[in-house]
């Protein structure tokens, strides 16, 4: 079994809000990963006393315990029961009607020898790499028809037509991207926030296979280290057109 990660902020002077993680169970058999993407608020503006990287620890924290725990639970009831005791924590402290109370990207795996199950939500991409060597990106892409079509995404988070993220309401993982595929189906895989998948997304180094390619060659640290250069090159944002310069970034790569 070969799994590496690695996260780094997109400012050194902030909090990185991505959070990313592994388990592997006692018995020896199968694992889970999972990875969020911190929405950033403006300052103070969240009607929460915690703030997004407490969010994203303790919804991510919770999530890996329930889906290396329960395995009879699928995915997004682990996600659900996730939200719920994240929401249960801070409900009397914060407002979390606040419709930019503390909220993230979900991404989760998980696998045993027979099947591989995913889950994920809003704009942080899995991978899954066949056994040809093929690489398929699993995307909730909703975010993308809307820009497509010409949407601005303010007023569009968890609305019926919008998209949505995991923040309060554990409804939500209801709107999650699922499914599962036999595990022999799957050679490796990796999950990656949007502040690395620029690699591909936005700087365009290469499509989801090749940066499939260099995870597996170089590893993660060597993915985020390109986009790191790449936005370095371009600080105003000229030739690469993106909201953030620089943004956080978290990659996870498991060959199980
Ligand atoms: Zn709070």
């Amino acid at each position: 079994m070969r799994i590496e990660l690695a996260t780094s902020p997109g400012d050194p002077q902030r909090p990185n809000e991505d959070y990313v993680s592994v388990a592997l169970p006692a018995s020896g058999v199968g694992g889970v990963l999972v990875l969020l993407d911190g929405v950033t608020p403006p300052p103070d503006e969240d009607g929460c006393i915690h703030g997004v990287p407490w969010f994203t620890a303790r919804l991510g924290g919770a999530l890996l315990e329930l889906s290396g725990s329960r395995r009879d639970m699928p995915l997004a009831d682990c996600l659900s029961s996730a939200i719920e005791r994240t929401t249960e924590v801070h409900r009397h402290t914060c407002d979390l009607s606040h419709a930019l109370t503390p909220q993230s990207t979900v991404v989760a795996a998980r696998w045993d020898e027979t099947t591989v199950e995913y889950l994920v939500l809003s704009d942080s991409v899995l991978l899954l790499e066949g056994p040809d060597g093929a690489v398929t990106p699993v995307l909730d892409d909703r975010i993308d028809r809307l820009r497509a079509a010409g949407h601005r995404l303010a007023g569009l988070r968890n609305i019926e037509g919008g998209f949505f993220t995991a923040a309060a309401d554990p409804r939500v993982a209801g709107r999650a991207v699922t499914g599962s595929t036999p595990r022999d189906r799957v050679r490796a895989l990796a999950a990656l926030s949007d502040g690395a998948g620029r690699w591909v997304e936005v700087f365009r180094e290469g499509d989801w296979s090749q940066c499939f390619a260099l995870l597996r060659k170089e590893g993660p640290q060597a993915l985020i280290d390109q986009v790191r250069a790449a936005e370095d090159a371009d600080p105003t944002g000229t030739r690469f057109p993106r909201g953030k310069a620089y943004d956080d970034a978290a990659v996870v790569f498991a060959q199980p």
